[in-house]
């Protein structure tokens, strides 16, 4: 049998071996956390590797981190909890009850040395209490970091930095009116949302003020695609407590242009929360926020929202443009009937989406958004 930290390296390439067993033969306690790790079966071993933090593009590739199968085979007597704030070398840990400040195992620090920080805000981490004494900070060492899903992202310069981990929903805000809904812009956030690997819910609120119905029948368009809807009134309360539901022991994110009344929202759902979270708007409308760590605010009923200070949150910028169509859920049965395999469904000749929008099967609407989109994107 292979040590686990042989496993870890992998066929993955040797910048992660490198960095990783000077350590290794360095640090006393890493070998006994290794043997731990082989005492606890052949089926935890097997779980154990070394894996991109991120499915898509080259850049993100190169950030690894370690994970651990599944349960408590690390060691029973580890925490596990969510990475709620990171603060430089410290990582806000919530176990559900309460905050521990804990520092990062240096053997994880080491492996991703390229990446900003080992840990990111929404990690669900393994830790190992060091004081829990009254009156003291309660002190963790994180120890493990559980494989991530669902990550908002951020280009800064020519990397990808993945500010938010684990994410499960994007509240894609809109409003009836005040500002109008603008479908070209729900469609970028579905599509960052997509390559995120996040689920998408769209959200129609001041819906009290849909006078003449266009809100709802927008709303209706994208039900009809198979997407999850929400009407909302932040004024009146309708939709909130279906909202509510939506959110609950999920980690969140709300998205959406400034004066849709996410906050609003926030505020009915729990009162305070707006005064925490700064929420994503989009790129057109910079300058409303100052810091750009991300956070995770907790609901009293369970779960996340979180805070994502940063207004590019849900830049596409790093998206390529033949990863687009992917996030355009009705388009996909009729790209296989493509003329030409690469087709980017712009001027090729035979194009199955093309037909399509044609015959009205895909509306014209959505079509220009995707266009908009190809056009914006990295090639
Ligand atoms: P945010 O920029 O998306 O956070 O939007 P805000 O929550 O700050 O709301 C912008 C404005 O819209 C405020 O004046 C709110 O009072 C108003 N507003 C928010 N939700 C609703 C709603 O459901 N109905 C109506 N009529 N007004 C709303
Ligand atoms: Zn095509």
């Amino acid at each position: 049998m292979s040590s686990p930290s042989e496993n870890a390296g992998g066929n993955r390439g040797k910048k992660v071996r490198v960095s990783f067993r000077p350590n290794r033969s360095t640090k006393r306690r890493d070998t006994d956390w290794t043997r731990k790790v082989r005492d606890s079966g052949d089926q935890e071993l097997d779980a154990d590797r070394s894996e991109s933090v991120a499915a898509k593009g080259d850049l993100s590739r190169r950030r690894t981190i370690i994970e651990f199968g599944q349960g408590n085979a690390l060691d029973p007597g580890l925490c596990l909890g969510t990475v709620i704030a990171v603060r430089g070398l410290f990582a806000d840990v919530d176990d559900g009850e309460q905050i521990w400040s804990c520092t990062v195992r240096r053997v994880l620090r080491t492996r991703t040395i390229k990446d900003r920080h080992p840990v990111t805000v929404g990690d669900h981490v393994r830790f190992r209490v060091e004081s829990n004494e009254k009156g003291i900070e309660r002190q963790g060492v994180i120890e493990a970091v559980e494989p991530r899903h669902g990550e908002l992202k951020r280009r800064v310069r020519n990397r990808i930095h993945t500010i938010v981990a684990n994410v499960d929903q994007a509240i894609v805000v809109s409003s009836a009116s005040q500002p109008h809904p603008k479908p070209h812009l729900i469609d970028r956030y579905l599509v960052a949302a997509g390559v995120g690997e996040i689920a998408p819910v769209i959200c129609m609120n001041k819906i009290d003020l849909d006078e003449d119905g266009m809100a709802r029948e927008i709303l209706a368009q994208y039900a009809l695609l198979g997407y999850n809807t929400v009407c909302t009134s932040a004024a009146t309360g309708e939709g909130v407590n279906e909202l509510r539901d939506i959110l609950r022991d999920k980690e969140n994110v709300f998205a959406g242009q400034s004066g849709v009344g996410k906050s609003s929202l926030l505020n009915v759902i729990q009162p305070g929360l707006t005064l925490k979270v700064g929420t994503i708007v989009d790129h057109t409308d910079k300058g409303r926020h100052t810091t750009t760590t991300a956070s995770l605010i907790r609901l009293e009923m369970g779960g996340y929202v979180v805070d994502t200070p940063g207004v590019k949150s849900f830049d596409l910028s790093a998206v390529g443009r033949h990863e687009i169509e992917a996030h355009f859920i009705e388009f996909l049965d009729h790209i296989p009937h493509c003329k030409f395999p690469d087709c980017g469904h712009t001027h090729e000749t035979g194009c199955a989406v093309k037909g399509a929008v044609e015959r009205g099967d895909i509306r014209i609407e959505r079509y220009d958004s995707y266009i908009r989109l190809f056009e914006e994107s990295a090639s």
